[in-house]
């Protein structure tokens, strides 16, 4: 499997929940037919309908054989380093902006973080159908923007998007507009690498979120940095003072569409969730059992702690 792993930085508003149901809905369009698409949306739909706007912490789509992992980047306070964490399981980033708004001091922090770590940004401006959109000035502040937040050369020759999310469209060119999202996939495959991809390696992952099942208790997340895990697998679990514990994996899980989906094995190159690592902790390092190496222990930010 070839693989694209992403975030989303957006502002409030700006259309992160609709880009990511119209992704979601035209891949399940292009394998199943348009009912299943539909059905899929369900459970975000009641989410939406309870008034909250949740994005799954993990979308997968595929599109022309490649996985194409969108996970979620907190919008704005950041307690103990999450958006390091959850940048640091992806190659680029769509940066979406409100093509009347234009991009808002919150995203500042989160779009910062994701340039300081080499992230490959693509740029898209939505809702270009608004009275007052004004795609072209918005790009140029995005650019501005990003100059200012020390974006590289390589970072500053973004590519663009035009999108209608709520039309579920997006093209490069706003005098050739497109009916779909085919050019914003195509984009995503072309323009950020895929992760690199050793399945041979002894197993390597570092935990990077943690989630909780009623039934299944601990579920740890991150990206497979190398290897593969079998469900029932026995492996490391490398604490950050250098101790280890052997611990056996109940049940690995990828992800297809919003939802959660149990793997007899997962492997290097995908965004994975793990359950049975009851004692695990962020930061720590799950690790092959007889080859056991650690991934350097990520740094946390203190939060800043505003007086006033
Ligand atoms: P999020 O907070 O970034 O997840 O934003 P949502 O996806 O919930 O969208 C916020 C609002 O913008 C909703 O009312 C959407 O219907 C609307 N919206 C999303 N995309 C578009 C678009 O392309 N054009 C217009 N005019 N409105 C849009």
């Amino acid at each position: 499997m070839e693989y694209r792993n992403i975030a989303i930085i957006a502002h409030v508003d700006h259309g992160k929940t609709t880009l990511v149901d119209g992704l979601l809905k035209q891949t399940l369009e292009l394998k199943h037919g348009e009912e299943i698409a539909e059905r899929a949306m369900d459970s975000n739909d009641l989410e939406r309908e309870r008034g909250i706007t949740i994005l799954a912490k993990n979308t997968a789509v595929e599109y022309k054989g490649v996985k194409i992992n969108i996970v979620d980047t907190p919008g704005h306070a950041d307690f103990g380093g999450e958006v390091e964490r959850v940048l640091g399981m992806v190659d680029g980033c769509l940066v979406l902006v409100d093509a009347a708004e234009g991009p808002m001091p919150q995203t500042r922090f989160v779009l910062r973080k994701a340039l300081e770590l080499g992230l490959k940004p693509i740029v898209v401006v939505n809702k270009i159908d608004r009275q007052d959109a004004r795609p072209e000035e918005v790009v140029n502040l995005t650019f501005d923007l990003m100059a200012e937040l020390g974006a590289n050369d390589d970072q500053l020759d973004f590519p663009i998007l035009y999108a209608i999310a709520r039309e579920g469209k997006a093209f490069r060119d706003l005098n050739n507009p497109q009916e779909d999202m085919h050019e914003l996939f195509e984009l995503v495959l072309e323009k950020i690498p895929a992760p690199h991809v050793d399945l041979d390696a002894p197993f390597q992952m570092l935990v990077t979120n943690l989630d909780y099942s009623e039934y299944l208790g601990r579920i740890v997340l991150g990206r497979v940095n190398r290897g593969t895990v079998k469900k029932g697998e026995f492996v490391n679990l490398m604490h950050k003072d250098g101790t280890m514990t052997k611990v056996r994996i109940v049940q690995p899980f990828t992800h297809l569409g919003l939802k959660r989906i149990e793997a007899d094995e997962v492997g290097a190159g995908d965004i994975v969730a793990l359950a049975g690592i009851e004692d695990a902790q962020i930061g720590e390092t799950i690790a092959d059992l007889a080859d056991p190496e650690a991934l350097p222990i990520i740094t946390v930010d203190e939060p800043t702690v505003n007086m006033t």
